[in-house]
């Protein structure tokens, strides 16, 4: 994505955009996902824009340690570390990715089925 290109999830990050933000610090924002697919739904995002999982590289090792703890946090703020709950990042078409700024999904107060569809 290059410059003057719209980023829906840039524009979150940014508050252009509105959005439920849980959670917020300098390198990640966590908000509900507007058409939730689970009772909790949240997505995690880094601030810096990446198309995507493959845009993860050495440097990026420790965001993305803080966005999985952020996710444990989250999990236990909303109740459902107990039950348990799924992680998920979609990567390109056959993922099944639609927003292409990187995210990670939290969802639970349900089952997930296994394999995923
Ligand atoms: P993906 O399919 O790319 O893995 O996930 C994109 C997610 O973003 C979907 O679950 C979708 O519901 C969510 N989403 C799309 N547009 C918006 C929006 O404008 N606001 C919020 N909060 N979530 C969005
Ligand atoms: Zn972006």
């Amino acid at each position: 994505m290059g410059p003057g290109n719209h980023c829906l999830f840039c524009g979150i990050a940014k508050k252009e955009i509105p959005s439920t933000i849980l959670y917020e610090d300098s390198e990640l924002v966590a908000f509900n996902d507007v058409s939730p697919k689970a009772p909790v739904h949240v997505l995690i995002i880094p601030k810096k824009h990446m198309d995507d999982h493959l845009e993860l590289h050495e440097q990026d090792c420790a965001l993305m340690g803080k966005a999985h703890l952020l996710a444990n946090r989250l999990a236990k703020d909303l109740k459902i570390d107990r039950d348990g709950f799924r992680l998920v990042v979609n990567c390109r078409q056959r993922g099944g990715q639609t927003v292409n700024h990187l995210h990670m999904h939290v969802m639970g107060g349900r089952d997930f089925h296994w394999p995923p569809g």
